[in-house]
Parts: structure tokens; sequence; C-alpha cells
């Protein structure tokens, strides 16, 4: 059956400006890095990618080895793309990256200009799209330049494969630096992409001033910490779960009961908000205003509608972030 966009997408989505620049992002954007590669059941990832859409999430996040097997998300979202969501290609931002290994041989990971344009090119195929709406290096190169880096970044806006550009997991110093370049070669950096979760804050450490001072977006990566910041875990490990899965990103070790305590007491104040843990999650993220977007990943249907559901409840008293403090020191 042809799909048709729900019509009141656009309703409860809120949208923030990424940066100083002209693009808006959903609050919350789905990324396609577990369950919509070769490996899994297509006709799921391509419910969840319409469902999130009828939601107003407009934007997702995959790159080149995102699978397994590498490539087959692209593969997949460009079926997807075709057989769905093409008549609405213009209301919706895909972005894809390259950094990690993808091929073998010197040219087919980190960040020569060399790798960067042959893998986009790649992804483009793949995906059966023309252009990108954005383009990251995946993560930071020590062995090559950063000027020809970001100088692939560049070259690829101006050949029209990508509209904007962006860095993932840079440290504050680099990627500092890496904003630099980019503003003087005349194509400035639109977004980070780091990891950010109530378990993993090493952004408040730097990262999140450079990018304010310097006018760029950030979207958080893993805001649900791959799922432990869920009820999914609290009573104990279920046989569907990404810990249970192949996954080596997310091991059994780390549900330690020192992790799953805190878990506990924030699902607790989660409760007493009316929301989910994992709503109250990505709100915690997206206080203040400091982050554009928070980046989840899903396995099912009914966990893009826990995710969106988040966006009815942003704000927290003073008195709830300090005991949220307290359970994250303790
Ligand atoms: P999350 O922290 O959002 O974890 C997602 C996982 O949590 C889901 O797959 C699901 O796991 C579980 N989950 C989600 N919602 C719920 C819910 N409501 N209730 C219970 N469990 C839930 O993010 P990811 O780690 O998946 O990363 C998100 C995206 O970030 C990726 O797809 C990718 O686009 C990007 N990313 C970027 C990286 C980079 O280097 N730039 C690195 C890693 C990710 P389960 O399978 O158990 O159901």
């Amino acid at each position: 059956m042809t799909y048709l966009a729900e019509s009141n997408r656009y309703e409860s989505m809120k949208y923030n400006r990424s940066g100083r620049s002209g693009l808006r992002l959903p609050a919350i954007s789905l990324g396609l890095w577990h369950n919509f590669g070769g490996i899994d059941t297509y006709e799921n990832g391509r419910a969840m990618v319409r469902r999130a859409f009828d939601l107003g999430i407009t934007h997702f996040d995959l790159a080149n080895n995102y699978g397994p097997p590498p490539g087959s998300a692209e593969e997949n979202f460009g079926k997807i793309l075709e057989q769905d969501l093409a008549p609405y290609r213009d209301e919706i931002i895909i972005s894809t990256k390259a950094g990690y290994y993808m091929w073998p041989g010197p040219y087919g990971e980190w960040g020569s200009k060399k790798y960067l344009i042959s893998s986009l090119d790649q992804s483009l195929k793949r995906m059966g799209l023309d252009y990108v709406d954005i383009f990251y290096h995946h993560r930071p190169d020590p062995n090559t330049p950063l000027e020809e880096t970001m100088s692939a970044l560049d070259l690829v806006v101006r050949q029209g494969k990508a509209l904007y550009v962006g860095i993932s997991n840079y440290r504050p110093e680099e990627a500092k630096e890496a904003i630099g370049i980019l503003r003087r070669l005349g194509t400035p950096c639109l977004i980070h992409q780091p990891s950010y979760s109530m378990l993993n804050r090493w952004v408040e450490d730097g990262l999140l001033d450079v990018l304010e001072e310097e006018g760029v977006g950030s979207i958080a990566f893993s805001p649900l910490h791959k799922g432990i910041l869920t009820d999914r875990y609290l009573n104990g490990i279920p046989s569907d779960s990404r810990a249970a899965g192949p996954s080596v990103f997310l091991r059994p070790e780390e549900l330690t009961d020192s992790v799953l305590g805190k878990v506990r007491e924030l699902n607790a104040i989660a409760q007493e908000r009316g929301q989910k843990l994992s709503q109250m999650a990505l709100a915690w993220v997206l206080r203040g205003g400091r982050v554009t977007s928070a980046l989840i990943g899903a396995s099912k249907v009914s966990q893009i509608e826990d995710a969106v559901g988040a966006v009815a409840n942003l704000e927290f008293s003073g008195e709830e972030l300090e005991r949220i403090e307290r359970i994250l020191q303790g």
C-alpha cells in the first residue's frame, strides 16, 4: 500500500535551531546504527522510519559502516526512501559519515580526502540519493592534517553532494580548530555529534562551551546510554534487548549493581514526573537548550513513540535537577 504521511505530523514535535545556522532539527532524531542492517527484519525498520516521520522526526542519521554488514543500513534506508519517503525528500534531513573502517587498504578509514570523497560517493549510491543533508567526519584522525580533512568536507558541499557538514567525537580543542578551519574555507560547521547521557557527561567539560561560543549545534548520540537509561533492564536482561544480542557495544557486564541502583532511583523520579525513565533521560540531555537534538536508536515502533512523548514534558524544577545530580554523583 502506498504510504501517506500523517497530516498532523508537525503538531507536537519541537524543532531547535542548529547553532547559528538556518537549519532546525527535531528535538528527537532517529539513528540507524542498530536494527536497520542486513541481519535485521526489513519490515520492522521500515515501520520504525515511517512511524518516526509521522511523529515529526524529520532527521535520520546514518554512517557508511552501519549494518551489519557495513553499508546495509544505508541500502535499507535507500529502499525505504524509494518505497515510502521519496515524495517527502524535501521534508527530511539525512546525514551520513565516514571515519571508521569501511574497506581494506590505506584508503578505507580515518580522514584522508581520498577516503572521505570515495566514501560519500558510495553512500550516495547505496541510498539512491543525489546529495545528503549533513556529511560528518566520524572521528578525529591523529595522522591526517586537519586542513586536509576539513577541505574534503568543504569540497563535498561545493560539489553539491552535501548541504552541510559536521564533526563527530572531536574533543573540545580539536573541535575548535576544525570549526575555525571550516569557517575560513567558507563552509561553516553545522553541528557536532558527541555521545552524551546522564551516565556519560564528558561534553560538559568544555565541549558544549566551545560549541556555544562558535555557534555550532550539537546532537547527542546514545542519550539513553544504549538502552540502560530506560526500564529495559530493571528486571533482568530481556532476550530481545541489545545487551542480550550480538552487539559488542553493550555487554551485560556494563549492567552493574551500582548502575542499576542509579537507574532505579532515576526511574522513581521519572514516575513522579509522570514520565517514563527513557523520556526523562531525553528531556535531561535537552535541558537548558544547549543540545539541539537527542539522537536515539530503537528496535521497536513503541520505543519511538516513547521518545517523542518526552517532548510533552521537557522542563525540570531546580529541585528535580538537584535530586538527579545527587543520584548521578553518588
Ligand atoms: P540510545 O542510547 O538511544 O539507545 C537505543 C537503544 O535503547 C534501542 O536500540 C533500544 O535497545 C533501547 N531503547 C530505546 N528506547 C527505549 C524505550 N523507550 N524503552 C526501552 N528501551 C529502549 O542510542 P544508540 O546507542 O542506539 O545510538 C543512537 C544513534 O546515535 C545511532 O543510531 C547512531 O545514529 C548514533 N551514534 C553515533 C555514534 C558516533 O560515533 N557518531 C556512535 C553511536 C551511535 P533494545 O535493542 O534493547 O531494544
